[in-house]
């Protein structure tokens, strides 16, 4: 999973915090500097940085968090709260008002998956009742065209290519006139990458854009990109009218650094992500399920979305308001490991879970699955009273159930203390929840 290192630090800085009664402005000052610490290790932009920790001083000095009853989750709070501006705010992507002619266009360095995107957001589009019409304006690598066809081809959208000219304008002046001829009422053009960005390219996206005004035009940041990489994509910021961007490769070890830079570089939030090569692996971007999963606190959102499908809508929502309500019993736990077993990939749905991020990231997949059917046979040993109150489960009945569950008393111990975890976490975001 990327960000695994971002997150466990954020996650180690915060921890700190909540094993604190009183915090100073020392515990407030050396927070910082692990965040700080964390985030340059990340490869985050350093304007990016700055602006964040200014943000989160200035706030928890001014609301007043030394006095408050809780200052360890009230410093918390203020760091979800920046993190989400940091990313960007939530806003419903892509929703174009019905049977307008509608123009996108994307840019960016070759090799950070502009092309697959065209083809991912056609798809999304198409999957939103819009007609797309791909433009194949990347006219430096030839190969671009032919690649786009056959993504084309594959979700069933019309590619215009003109092969006989290397007028980038004129290809999508007539790729406009043939997608209006063929009623179709979304234009997305896929533009010529450099290695780094010349003035000829940039000419040639300005002259692109002077002509037809689109109405988005997105940057494609690879996630896997580093500081340089990205003052390089800030440059197409200062010649384009960015209206977002696409990150991609999120499915790879990404540090994170990119995906937490781009908007403070850009000035314009990320609005999807790619998460693999195929053109369905995409995700709509929302800054505030990140926010939460890099503070470890578990993408409960992603996780119920995922859910939705292929569960039990009732029993999901009674779970979900027990835990807004923040009450997380041994009985809950199993009935999510129950869940999770229907779901697919455990190592996925771990790391979606509060307070199992860190063990989803020690396991594969095999081993997550061996663990969550030793953790379900312990709870199903334990009687119903033990379920509902964990702190009855001293030594000698840690060893009956350890017994009656064939595992040894210190998988009991470790499911409890896992359980412990989890159930602070649900604590501290049900009372997270009702601040909002
Ligand atoms: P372009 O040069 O910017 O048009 O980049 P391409 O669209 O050709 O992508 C470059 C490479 O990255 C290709 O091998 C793509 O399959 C791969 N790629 C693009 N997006 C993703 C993604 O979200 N995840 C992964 N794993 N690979 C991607």
């Amino acid at each position: 999973m990327a960000f695994e290192r971002l997150t466990g630090a954020l996650n180690e800085a915060l921890k700190k915090l909540t094993k604190t009664d009183k915090i100073n402005e020392g515990h407030l000052e050396s927070l910082l500097r692990e965040v700080k610490l964390a985030l340059l290790e990340a490869d985050v932009h350093t304007d990016a940085v700055d602006t964040f920790l200014a943000g989160i001083r200035s706030r928890a000095l001014g609301e007043k968090v030394f006095g408050s009853i809780k200052p360890s989750e009230a410093l918390m709070k203020i760091v979800y709260d920046r993190l989400v501006d940091l990313l960007g705010s939530t806003q419903q992507a892509f929703d174009y008002a019905p049977g307008q002619f509608t123009v996108i266009m994307l840019v960016g360095l070759q090799g950070t998956g502009k092309t697959t995107s065209v083809a991912k957001l056609a798809h999304l589009l198409k999957s939103k009742g819009r007609k797309p019409y791909l433009v194949a304006a990347d006219l430096q690598r030839p190969a671009a065209i032919d690649q786009l066809e056959i993504l084309g081809t594959q979700i069933q959208v019309p590619v215009y290519t003109d092969r006989t000219t290397k007028q980038a304008l004129s290809v999508v002046k007539s790729g406009l006139s043939a997608a209006k001829n063929a009623s179709c009422d979304t234009v997305i053009i896929d533009t010529a990458g450099r290695l780094a960005i010349d003035e000829a390219l940039m000419n040639e996206l300005a002259e692109i854009q002077r002509a037809v005004h689109p109405q988005e035009i997105l940057l494609t940041v690879d996630a896997l990109a580093g500081q340089d990489a990205l003052t390089v994509s800030a440059g197409f910021a200062n010649v384009l009218k960015l209206s977002g961007i696409i990150v991609s490769k999120f499915d790879g070890e990404s540090k994170g650094g990119a995906v937490l830079s781009a908007k403070t570089v850009t000035q314009v939030p990320i609005k999807l992500v790619g998460t693999g090569e195929k053109v369905t692996d995409y995700d709509l971007f929302y800054a505030d399920r990140m926010a939460n999963r890099l503070i470890g606190m578990g993408d409960l959102m992603s996780l119920v979305e995922t859910a939705q499908a292929k569960l039990d809508q009732a029993a999901l929502e009674r779970s979900a308001q027990r835990m807004l309500d923040g009450q997380f019993t041994l009985d809950d736990l199993l009935h999510q490991f129950e869940q999770m077993a229907k779901m697919g990939s455990m190592k996925a749905m771990l790391g979606m879970l509060p307070g199992m991020s860190q063990l989803a990231s020690q396991v594969n997949d095999a081993q997550a699955n061996e663990a969550m059917k030793k953790n379900k046979a312990i709870i199903l040993s334990m009687t119903a009273e033990e379920r509902e109150d964990a702190s009855l489960l001293r030594a000698s009945r840690k060893a009956r159930i350890a017994k009656g569950s064939g595992t040894d008393v210190s998988d009991v111990n470790r499911l409890i203390s896992q359980y412990e975890k989890a159930k602070d976490q649900v604590r501290m975001m049900a009372r997270l929840a009702k601040r909002k």
